[in-house]
């Protein structure tokens, strides 16, 4: 594919986070035709690169020097060179380096164009099964414990679906920390090595996801993103809970004794349990 290459632009490109073949033609031909492309790991993107006959010079960007190297990139740009960004996998700036660059770009006025592809959140998010209607990218949960709780606490009411990046290391831990906080019973989705060979999307409530991965070294392998159902799913689940614990105890006790159980296990308000009761039993004969 032939692509004009604009002076003086900043080309930021996606690469496949698993598949070699989800880079765009568009996003070979821009890597082919820029004077240097800013990679996060010069090494693993020669490899890459490589795999698609690009031999663009390449010069690091990565967390430890972007605030340093970004002006000199800009200058480069302003006199007229082109660049493209990459970073390991996916899009760049997504959990990844990139941003300051491309914030510095605005600042200076120069062309930023995003040659777009693969990126984990929205590859997960479109698998998910849950609603994506209104979505949360919260990226990766603090290391530390106390602070991973701490700030799943403070999504406990949010009605988006969320979405967060996970290390291998981790996941089981985190699993089960959403899974107390935000309700063993909310529906959420693990996607696993997404676009590779042992992918795996699995939908099932927090607290199963939980048990599953605790359970199994083999889906704490690879790489991983945990996508939740908002606050109010969790509501939606509890109410079908009750419905169903409801349904059943109608079957065989007394409606005052039923709604009294049926309250006491799934903790729903015996008010809306006993109309719900009435409407279950409908009008009497
Ligand atoms: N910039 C990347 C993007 O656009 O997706 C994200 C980079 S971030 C440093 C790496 C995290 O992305 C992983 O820990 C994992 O949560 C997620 N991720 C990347 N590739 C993935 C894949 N193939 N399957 C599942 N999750 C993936």
């Amino acid at each position: 594919m032939e692509v004009s290459i604009e002076k003086g632009a900043l080309y930021v490109t996606a690469t496949p986070i698993g598949n070699l073949g989800d880079l765009s033609p568009r996003g070979r031909a821009v890597l082919a035709g820029v004077d240097r492309i800013a990679a996060e790991d010069t090494r693993r993107s020669r490899a890459l690169l490589a795999h698609f006959d690009v031999h663009t010079p390449l010069v690091a960007l990565h967390e430890h020097n972007e605030f340093r190297r970004s002006p000199q990139l800009i200058e480069q740009l302003r006199a007229g060179g082109t660049l493209a960004l990459i970073c390991d996998a996916g899009t760049p700036s997504i959990s990844d380096p990139g941003g300051r660059l491309v914030a510095l770009a605005h600042e200076q006025g120069v062309r930023v164009i995003p040659i777009p592809g693969p990126s984990a959140v929205i590859c997960a998010l479109s698998a998910c099964g849950l609603s994506t209607e209104r979505f949360a990218f919260e990226g990766f949960l603090p290391a530390r414990a106390a602070a991973r709780r701490a700030r799943i606490e403070s999504l406990r009411g949010e009605g988006r679906t969320l979405i967060f990046y996970e290390a291998p290391h981790r996941l089981a831990a985190t699993l089960r920390d959403l899974a107390q906080i935000l309700g063993a019973g909310r529906p959420a989705t693990l996607a696993r090595e997404l676009t590779k060979v042992f992918e795996t999307i699995r939908r099932d409530a927090l607290g199963s996801l939980a048990e599953w991965v605790a359970a199994d070294a083999d889906q704490r392998k690879g790489e991983a993103v945990i996508v939740v159902g908002g606050a109010a799913d969790d509501r939606e689940a509890a109410a079908d809970a009750a419905r169903r614990v409801l349904t059943l105890l109608l079957e065989e006790l007394p409606l005052k004794r039923a709604v009294a159980l049926a309250a006491a296990i799934t903790g729903e308000g015996r008010n809306r349990l006993y109309e719900l009761a009435l409407e279950l039993r409908g009008p009497l004969r």
